[in-house]
């Protein structure tokens, strides 16, 4: 029996992972479950898994969840300090909380040790350094359940990366990759959120619309793989069925292909270095008849640029980067910004706010939160 705990257990990832850890009963335990504010589904997942914890890192939920949970085993717990408790101790952690409020949960769950599955990839962007030292001083396992860094996992040869030549991140381009410039200034949150090929929660579908999904991703390939910055590459892959590539120097290229459904990558950190079967039927590959690649526009989707230059002026620009883009797409769902004014107020905050680089957590979250009053305010003078 293997114990595991899905931190942001009601989203989009967080489901994913119970659906497969539920139909192997006999293999998986659950320790721990937390969401922020959705009770409801908290409560389900825990009945269903009878989990032995439940936690809402939203502390005025913690009546509500006490009474759902009334007459079962699952004890609860609320507020951020609960949260980041229940993040240590399982064998197999999956960490699925949305943005950088997931850092601190993650270095807890890190610092206990075990298989830490890292889909949140905003602590990786903001924090990488702090993270995989962590995980080095801790012997914690880390996997990425990202479909392209699992794939780029799958397929790279960490007994010699000077073997490789590049890493080649796929991307589906995002609903508007065929949208002129001019007109994504109308786009509306709505538009934004439906993915053509995956269905995600919602900020990550927005990233996946300007491409910043894209640019964090570029990010966390440098934090994880041993590979040169310039040698990883992002193509434009709109079918979303190879989801990496990587390169070697004798002309080799190894690929990973799949359905679109984050339980192919799930499944293969929960079972890792095993195999488990997932509900996936086989590609039909001439059922898909063929596979298209091209270049991104950086132009219409400056994005990915903003994300390269952060990522080689390294200190605290990946924190400003990630930050100021968790504020300007909360502001785009809430209809307060455009879809155009997103990317905007990324270069902006970074043009404005140049700290020395953060060397420690508290530094890191420090950075975190000063770029966010910064794109606040920004955003109340109105940019773009
Ligand atoms: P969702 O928005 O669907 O789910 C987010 C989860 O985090 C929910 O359980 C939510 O709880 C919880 N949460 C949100 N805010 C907080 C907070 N402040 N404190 C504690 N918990 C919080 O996100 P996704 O599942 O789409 O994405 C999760 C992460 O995985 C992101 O970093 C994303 O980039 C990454 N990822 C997602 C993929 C996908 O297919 N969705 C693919 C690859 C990576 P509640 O429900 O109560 O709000």
């Amino acid at each position: 029996m293997r114990s595991v705990t899905v931190l942001g257990a009601t989203g989009s990832v967080g489901t994913s992972t119970l659906d497969l850890v539920e139909r192997e009963p006999e293999r998986f335990s659950v320790r721990a479950l937390t969401a922020n504010r959705d009770v409801e589904g908290l409560a389900a997942a825990a009945r269903r898994t009878r989990a032995e914890l439940a936690v809402v890192a939203d502390e005025s939920c913690l009546p509500a969840l006490r009474e759902a949970l009334a007459g079962t085993s699952t004890r609860v717990a609320g507020g951020r300090d609960a949260l980041i408790e229940a993040a240590a101790g399982a064998d197999w952690t999956m960490a699925a909380i949305v943005g950088c409020a997931g850092l601190e949960p993650v270095m807890a769950a890190i610092a206990g040790g075990g298989t830490v599955v890292l889909a949140n990839k905003e602590p990786l962007v903001s924090a990488g350094e702090l993270v995989l030292a962590a995980a080095r001083a801790s012997g914690a396992t880390l996997l990425p359940a990202d479909s392209e860094h699992n794939a780029i996992f799958q397929c790279f040869d960490f007994d010699r990366p000077d073997r490789v030549r590049r890493i080649v991140l796929t991307g589906s381009g995002g609903p508007f990759r065929d949208w002129s410039y001019d007109a994504m200034r109308g786009v509306t949150p709505d538009q934004a959120v439906a993915h053509p090929n995956w269905s995600m929660g919602a900020k990550i579908s927005v990233d996946s619309a300007t491409m910043f999904n894209k640019g964090l991703e570029l990010i966390e390939a440098a934090r994880l793989f041993p590979v040169p910055h310039d040698r990883i590459e992002v193509v434009i892959h709109r079918q979303s069925v190879i989801h990496s590539l990587v390169d070697y120097v004798d002309g080799s290229m190894l690929a990973q292909l799949g359905a679109s459904d984050m339980r192919v990558p799930i499944a293969h950190t929960l079972a890792w270095p095993d195999r488990m079967a997932t509900p996936m039927p086989p590609l039909d590959l001439v059922a898909l008849g063929r596979l298209d690649f091209e270049a991104p526009d950086e132009t219409r989707f400056p994005a990915l640029r903003l994300a390269r230059e952060a990522l080689t002026a390294g200190g605290a620009r990946p924190a400003i980067l990630n930050a100021a883009n968790e504020v300007a797409v909360a502001a785009f769902l809430a209809g307060r910004i455009g879809f155009l004014e997103i990317a905007a107020i990324v270069a902006d905050t970074l043009d404005r706010y140049d700290p020395p680089a953060p060397v420690t957590l508290d530094a890191v979250l420090a950075v975190d939160a000063a770029a966010r009053v910064r794109t606040v305010e920004r955003m109340k003078d109105g940019v773009a």
